[in-house]
């Protein structure tokens, strides 16, 4: 049978950020690694192609560097994807024994390896010669950066915030992902002699032109942290909030520990937050550790809410109640302008429609739920910082860069990867584009 790591206590757990999954023992990740057939089926579901039949016979053999070895030939960032990736839906939806005692658990044995085993030693580098520059240091800008560093280019990475690793360090919390896991794979970048220029907003503190200057090629990955909003009345009043900018405070600016960080950010009671992504789950749970009641509600079915299967059963788990089904309407406020309740339309459902997902429509039924704060987490698109200040750089009717099937853009010199061109997606689908860019500028200036 598929083993499970040991996960926190609940009722414990909604009292701290500290890390939910405690990962695999030694015995447990050598007892599931021993029951992969390696067959290699699920090689297919991973979009950066790691050997993962290679690092199970290693681990069922308790070659534990050569596992690890293994796994950074492709995927420069193992204890995050480890964590985060959601291998339900890619290499383990793949896996033979899905139906026979369970997917062997492969994000599990890869967070093991990288979380137990990892030596972190830079490779040796051969210069090319060469320069490029990166653009936003996410998962996407950190795998164009690995790749092209370990190809001999001289890289700097050109980061906004004061802190690398994109959503791994201001979206996703520490519950989920540690901050010294996301430093850690950072910073074995930085060994390998990549330079990391931090509160640099490409498109304010210098232009792409004047980047070109200074590099042979350029990869633009500056993700998607545009915000979408319902469009329902009540948006405006004190008390709605956007989960990126929760997120933000929380994650990146630690307004959970105040006043030991000096972060404001406001403590609702009875949260309602709407959407059903990862960024939904994780406000909530934010939410619930600063000790509110917290709904999520969602259009749809909890089928159909497209976060992590593992971040859905937490969030239930923690108290977390979900109203699905229901689509808001309105957002009702109070004599001062304060966030009062919420009302929305209870939808039925249509069968499937040709994405997978239940189509849905309201039944005109309609409900209030008592609340003071409400956080919107209904998708994101890129900002707008690059489509604004470049000219000769295509992008569709949805901001996204447009690029060719090398992921070149229409400007010289330039290629883009990341959700900046797949719009908001996920880490892994982020790296493997990467990848494809970075291999493309290689072959085109030599390295
Ligand atoms: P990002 O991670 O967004 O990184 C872009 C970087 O570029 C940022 O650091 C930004 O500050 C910087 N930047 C932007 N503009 C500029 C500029 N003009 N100049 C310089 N720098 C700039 N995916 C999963 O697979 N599993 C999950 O569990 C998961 N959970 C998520 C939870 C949240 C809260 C969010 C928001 C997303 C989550 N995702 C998850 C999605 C995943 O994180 C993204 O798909 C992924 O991070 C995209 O990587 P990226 O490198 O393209 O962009
Ligand atoms: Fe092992 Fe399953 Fe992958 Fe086959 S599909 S190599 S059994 S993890």
């Amino acid at each position: 049978m598929r083993v499970i790591a040991a996960m926190r206590d609940p009722a414990e757990r909604i009292r701290d950020f500290k890390e939910v999954n405690l990962g695999l023992t030694e015995e447990q990740a050598v007892a599931e690694a021993s029951r992969c057939m390696y067959c290699g089926a699920c090689v297919k579901g991973c979009p950066v192609g790691i050997d993962i039949p290679g690092f199970m016979k290693a681990v069922s053999e308790r070659r534990f560097d050569d596992g690890i070895d293994i796994i950074k030939e492709y995927n420069v960032l193992p204890a995050v994807c480890g964590r985060v990736c959601p291998q339900e839906n890619q290499c383990e939806k793949l896996c033979i024994l899905a139906q026979k005692g369970g997917a062997v658990s492969i994000g599990a044995v890869e967070r093991y390896l990288a979380d137990n085993h990892d030596r972190r030693e830079a490779p040796v580098i051969k210069e090319n010669g060469k320069s490029a520059g990166v653009v936003g240091s996410g998962p996407a800008g950190l795998t164009a950066a690995f790749e092209l560093r370990r190809a001999g280019f001289d890289v700097t990475v050109y980061e906004a915030l004061h802190a690398a690793g994109g959503v791994l360090r201001y979206g996703i919390p520490e519950f989920r992902l540690p901050d010294d896991t996301v430093s850690a794979e950072a910073g074995f970048l930085e060994k390998m002699g990549v330079r990391f220029r931090l509160n640099f907003l490409v498109g304010k503190t210098l232009y792409i032109d004047e980047l070109l200057e200074t590099h042979d090629g350029i990869i633009l990955s500056t993700g998607a942290g545009l915000p979408g909003r319902l469009g329902i009345p009540g948006e405006n009043l004190v008390g709605v909030m956007l989960a990126n900018e929760f997120l933000t405070r929380m994650n990146l600016m630690k307004a959970y520990r105040f006043p030991e960080y000096d972060t404001p950010v406001l403590r609702g009671e009875n949260v309602v937050v709407i959407g059903g992504g990862n960024v939904a789950m994780d406000s909530a749970r934010i939410a619930r550790r600063l000790g509110a009641e917290v709904s999520i509600v969602y259009r749809r079915t909890e089928a159909d809410m497209p976060a992590r299967l593992e971040e859905k059963e937490h969030a239930k788990e923690e108290g977390i109640a979900f109203c699905t089904l229901s689509a808001p309407e309105a957002i009702l406020g109070d004599e001062r302008g304060r966030v009062r309740a919420i009302t929305v339309e209870t939808m039925e459902t249509l069968g499937a429609g040709e994405d997978g997902r239940n189509r849905i429509r309201g039944t005109g039924e309609k409900s209030t739920l008592p609340c003071d704060t409400v956080i919107e987490a209904i998708g994101q698109s890129p900002n707008v910082i690059i489509s604004e200040n470049v000219k000769g750089l295509a992008f569709d009717k949805k901001g996204r860069v447009v690029v060719d099937k090398d992921m070149k853009t229409s400007m010289d010199r330039v290629w883009a990867a990341g959700d900046l061109v797949s719009g908001a997606a996920t880490v892994i689908l982020a790296m493997g584009d990467a990848k494809k860019a970075a291999a493309s500028m290689i072959k085109k200036l030599g390295g």
